[in-house]
């Protein structure tokens, strides 16, 4: 029986990812991918940050779920272009899922690409799509020890958004030690607090992913 390995799964992936990359920046496109536990808020931020991107017509999105287009209609509601990918029992988003998201969403108009990749803090911190940046999103309610209890995604983080931050008082969350714990895992990281609710933090996300972009193709 031949068994077909983890390690060889990744690494054919990686080799997607790779070629998705390219093309990206052949078009100058930045690709963001987002990552978090379902409930973290992601979608909410998104509805948020986009009209704070400027040109709506210049940002495109990829919803990863399992089941629904809710998320994509959400998206489409703020006039962002969106496509929804759903994964049925898949529980992250592979790099072979994005070329054909590429050719539905007219990718050579665009400057920005952002990735809602389903609802996990395990398995997408190995599958890299071929993004430009990743950004780690976590909510208040969901405790200050999750970045050093899953460690291998926050290794990952360019970025860490932490969310509801009008809830942080009643659930005593310690946003010093999530820095610390992040900062252990990945120094380049930069954090974001965030309340999408109140529309606080988003203007410096914006902002800051703007110049990412920017240094990226400069
Ligand atoms: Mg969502
Ligand atoms: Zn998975």
């Amino acid at each position: 029986m031949e068994i077909l390995s983890a390690k060889k799964i990744l690494a054919a992936n990686d080799k997607l990812a790779r070629d998705n990359r390219r093309r990206l920046d052949e078009q100058r496109v930045f690709m963001v991918n987002l990552i978090g536990s379902p409930g973290a808020g992601k979608t909410t931020l998104l509805e948020r940050l986009l009209p704070e991107m400027g040109c709506a017509g210049s940002l495109r999105v990829v919803q990863g779920d399992m089941a629904t287009r809710e998320d994509a209609d959400r998206i489409e509601a703020v006039g962002v272009k969106a496509l929804q990918i759903n994964t049925e029992n898949g529980c992250h988003l592979a790099a072979h899922m994005l070329p054909p998201a590429f050719e539905m969403l007219d990718l050579p108009g665009a400057d920005f690409l952002f990735v809602e990749n389903v609802g996990n803090l395990i398995c997408p911190a190995e599958f890299h799509l071929g993004e430009h940046l990743r950004a780690i999103v976590l909510s208040v309610p969901e405790g200050d020890d999750k970045v050093r209890k899953y460690p291998p995604t926050f290794a990952t983080a360019d970025a860490l958004v932490v969310t509801k931050t009008d809830l942080a008082a009643s659930n005593d969350f310690d946003f010093e030690r999530v820095a610390s714990d992040l900062k252990r895992l990945s120094p380049r990281a930069k954090v974001f607090k965030v309340c999408a609710k109140r529309g606080e933090g988003i203007r410096e996300l914006a902002e800051w992913l703007k110049e990412r972009r920017e240094s990226a193709f400069a």
